[in-house]
């Protein structure tokens, strides 16, 4: 028998404590049992194969085969484990253990020995497994409280190792414990956390198993419609998934519900289905259990002397345990028989030695059956004294069961809307990480999309400035193409004359003076012809850097025509202009062309003219200039000439 097994047998036990007073059965001890030899089995040691079936039985397959069949599974795990590998040899232990040969103290020395070695071997799977299986082993010697250090244990290490089949599994058994200490509603709350990390976790045997624990939850606390949809929802899969452990708990549970819902002869049904899957010799422990439950609803319906023999029967099946617990309610049962049959003195002292079993066992439950019954019994054989004492006994306990019953119920409704709630803020807090990550989809590609509009903005203003530039630029070079000389780099006629004009203008509205310059290189004609026309233009744009040189910054230089030059020479009077002047004609005959030609000279003829009042525009000015530039090249040429004054 598996530990897992046992505690479902134990469960059963409590829930059988929780029956109304006719239906009532004993709880199932420990059926632990030698390995028995298997034949025609010929499994060598294999390490593969060892693993395989470990993983299997590990998974749920041991709880769910018949006794005997896990005890055949458990003997071909031993023939398969390779001898010295102690990793191996732990699993095949923790996993037989609670099956091994021997009492419940041979139990917990084996586990304890377990916890060490799997300790040692720094192996905390199996060591929370020992962990599980003394706890277990001790529920059936000591008080359930006894037992929580070792749950609590456990629990601890596979949290911390987020081995969740192993939470559930201590959950279970927690839970179980919470239960026989009458705690339902909080053993309700751990069966279903364990029965979520079943689920979630793929231990559909597990889980199948622990839908009964549910189902034995809910009945203990009077939710019998509850009870009955795991119940038989337990019932259905063990059927399907061959689940001999499963099924046979299952068809009990069920009987106990149709007792509690008065439906004697459906629950009479479910017990002999029972007894039909536990003919066998292996499983008369289980036999004595369903044969116990029988007796009741037999009773119940007034089959004394059938009942009676059952009971005989029983006890003979569970003969060789040492359950107080089931023994008091086999005794109580009699009682009930005898008493049914009119041997009300027999009845009153299986009466007795029913409460002396059942005191030991401090099962309060047990005890509100007993009451009544041997009242009536007390009552029948002329004590009516003693009978209504026990009747007020009776009263006083019910009252406080009802009272702790109540505050179950009260508890596991809370418990129950926590479970609720927990499970909606987690769905709350997925759905609200949901919208974000999808808000935050959004934001991403609605930045994206900003991101390139800025982007071809940005490209396309930079386009845009690049065209602006280069228009800009080209105007500006077709202006200056249209305002420069292109030979000599100075204002051509047109600048010239357009600078001349407004000068003239302004010079007429501040009343200031002005001078005009005209410019003209001497026998040009003869340097071309001498020299050639390239050596004429460098002689040209010589001359203008030398003239440039020798004004002023506020001075305006034109190319006239040809190799004639005028000097605009704003606010400057006849005599600073004829210094301009001269100068300019010093500057250009200083000019060095022995590069350009060996021996080659410059020299040119200036005319000056000063503005007049008369003087109706720059045109004037420029006329008067020129001939005084005719009357300096009349003179012989280099030199600078003032234009007449007037008369
Ligand atoms: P004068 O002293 O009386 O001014 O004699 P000149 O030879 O300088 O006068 P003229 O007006 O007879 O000759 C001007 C010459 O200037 C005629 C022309 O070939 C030359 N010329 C005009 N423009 C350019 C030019 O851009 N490049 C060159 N190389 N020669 C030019
Ligand atoms: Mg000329
Ligand atoms: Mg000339």
């Amino acid at each position: 028998m598996t530990p897992r097994f046992r505690l479902l047998a134990a469960l059963l036990a409590a829930a059988s404590m929780a029956a109304t007073a006719t239906a009532s059965v004993a709880p199932v001890a420990s059926t632990a049992r030698p390995l028995l030899p298997s034949h025609g089995d010929a499994a060598q040691p294999d390490a593969d194969a060892f693993d395989a079936l470990a993983t299997r039985l590990e998974r749920g397959a041991l709880t769910a085969a018949a006794p005997e069949q896990a005890r055949d599974q458990l003997a071909r795990l031993r023939r398969l484990l390779p001898p010295g590998d102690p990793r191996r040899d732990l699993r095949y232990r923790y996993l037989a253990c609670g099956a091994a040969p021997g009492d419940a103290e041979a139990t917990i020395a084996l586990a304890t020995r377990g916890i060490a070695d799997a300790r040692a071997l720094e192996d905390a799977h199996a060591q929370v497994r020992f962990l599980y299986c003394r706890a277990d082993a001790r529920a059936s010697v000591a008080p359930p409280d006894q037992t929580l250090g070792d749950w609590e244990a456990g629990l601890a290490m596979s949290r911390a190792n987020r081995d969740w089949r192993l939470v559930a599994d201590g959950l279970v058994g927690r839970g179980y414990m919470r239960s026989l200490d009458g705690e339902h509603a909080r053993a309700l709350n751990d069966f279903l956390t364990a029965q979520q990390l079943y689920r979630t976790t793929g231990h559909d045997a597990l889980a199948r198993e622990n839908a009964l624990n549910l189902g034995i939850a809910y009945r203990r606390m009077g939710d019998l419609e509850e009870a009955r949809t795991h119940v038989q929802q337990a019932l259905d899969e063990a059927t399907r998934g061959d689940d001999w452990g499963t099924r046979f708990n299952a068809l009990l549970q069920l009987g106990y519900l149709y007792e509690d819902l008065g439906q004697l002869s459906r629950a009479q049904q479910s017990y002999e289905q029972a007894l039909n899957l536990a003919p066998r010799e292996q499983a008369r422990a289980q036999a004595g259990a369903a044969r116990l439950a029988l007796a009741g609803v037999l009773i119940a319906r007034g089959h004394h002397a059938t009942a009676l023999e059952a009971l005989d029967q029983a006890e003979r099946e569970l003969a060789g345990t040492s359950d107080t617990g089931r023994s008091g309610l086999l005794r109580m049962r009699r009682g009930l028989a005898l008493a049914g049959l009119g041997r009300n003195d027999d009845a009153l002292r299986e009466y007795e030695a029913a409460e002396r079993l059942i005191r030991q066992q401090d099962n309060e439950r047990y005890l509100a059956m007993l009451l009544p019954a041997r009242a009536e019994a007390l009552e029948a054989s002329g004590q009516p004294d003693r009978a209504l004492a026990e009747y007020r006994r009776f009263v006083q306990l019910e009252g406080t069961l009802l009272d702790g019953s109540a505050r179950q119920r009260a508890t596991a409704m809370r418990h129950r809307f926590d479970a609720r709630r927990r499970e909606l803020d987690t769905q709350r807090l997925l759905a609200d990480t949901e919208l974000q990550r999808q808000e935050l989809d959004a934001l991403v590609r609605a930045r994206r999309w900003q991101w390139l509009a800025l982007t071809l903005g940005a490209v396309l203003v930079l386009v845009l400035a690049a065209r602006l530039l280069r228009q800009q630029l080209r105007t500006r070079r077709l202006r200056s193409l249209a305002s420069t000389d292109a030979l000599t780099g100075v204002a051509n006629r047109r600048a010239i004359d357009h600078a001349g004009n407004t000068l003239f203008a302004a010079a007429r509205d501040g009343d200031t003076a002005m001078s005009v310059l005209m410019l003209d290189i001497d026998r040009f004609k003869q340097v071309n012809d001498v020299h050639g026309h390239l050596a004429g233009d460098e002689v040209l744009r010589r001359v203008v850097a030398a003239c440039q040189g020798a004004l002023r910054n506020s001075d305006r230089l034109g190319r006239f025509g040809g190799e004639e030059f005028v000097a605009v020479l704003p606010g400057t009077e006849a005599a600073p202009a004829a210094q301009v002047a001269e100068r300019l004609r010093l500057a250009v005959q200083a000019i060095d062309l022995d590069d350009v030609a060996p021996g080659l000279r410059a020299t040119a003829s200036v005319g000056l003219a000063t503005l007049r009042a008369d003087d109706g525009g720059f045109n004037a000015l420029v006329e008067r200039a020129d001939r005084a530039l005719y009357r300096a090249k009349a003179g012989g040429r280099n030199r600078v000439e003032r234009d007449n004054p007037p008369g």
